[in-house]
Parts: structure tokens; sequence; C-alpha cells
């Protein structure tokens, strides 16, 4: 298990992760207003440019969806794992395998806060 100070260390960490992530989401993406916790890569304006330009534009936008995509799943790591450290006491799951139900070790936490599973079950 992990203590109360390592955990109120990492919860700092995985805050300060989340807003490194929605600025960095924000510059070409935009928040989803349906589907809470989705992000949608902004198309970029065709301009009346040249056609080159326009496709450009389009290998861009096709470029950024992976991107999106992954920055994305690691938001929503890190938003369960803030998720988990609020509750208290037993009821806490944060540092616990969701495979396994052993503690995660706490290199892994400290290496990646918003772990779910342990090294074994990775
Ligand atoms: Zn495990």
């Amino acid at each position: 298990m992990i203590n109360e100070e390592l955990q109120l260390k990492l919860k700092q960490k995985l805050e300060k992760e989340k807003e490194l992530l929605e600025k960095e989401l924000q510059g070409f993406a935009k928040k989803s207003e349906t589907l809470k916790g989705d992000w949608k890569t902004r198309f970029p304006k065709f301009n009346g440019g040249k056609i080159e330009e326009e496709a450009d534009e389009i290998e861009e936008y096709e470029t950024l969806l992976p991107i999106e995509y992954n920055l994305e799943l690691r938001l929503k790591d890190i938003n369960s794992a803030l998720n988990k450290i609020k509750k208290s006491g037993p009821a806490c799951k944060y540092g616990i395998c969701e495979k396994c139900g052993k503690s995660i070790s706490k290199e892994r936490l400290n290496a990646c806060p918003e772990a779910k599973t342990c090294a074994k079950c990775k």
C-alpha cells in the first residue's frame, strides 16, 4: 500500500499532467460538448488557398488525429486515477492493480502515476 504522503505527491503530479495534456489538446482540438472526456481534432479551415495548401492541411489533420487519440487516452487514465484518489479509506482503489488486485509498486507509480495495472499485468 502507498502512504498518504506519496499519494498526495502522485495526486499533484497527476493534476499537473492533466493540466499540461489539456493545454496541449486545446492547441489543436476541441472538447466535445456532447461526450464527456472526448476531444475532437479541429479540421483546418480552408481559406480559399491553393490546392497544394489544402492537401497540406488535410495531411496535418491526419497526423494530428492519432496524437489527439493518444493524449485523450492518457487524459482518461489520469482522470480515472484522480477519481480513485478522491475516495478515501478502503474504498480507495488507487495504486491497486485492476487485473490482479495487488498493490502496484511505488517505483511504477512514481514513473507512471496513472498506471491501472501492476508491472506484471501491464
Ligand atoms: Zn496485476
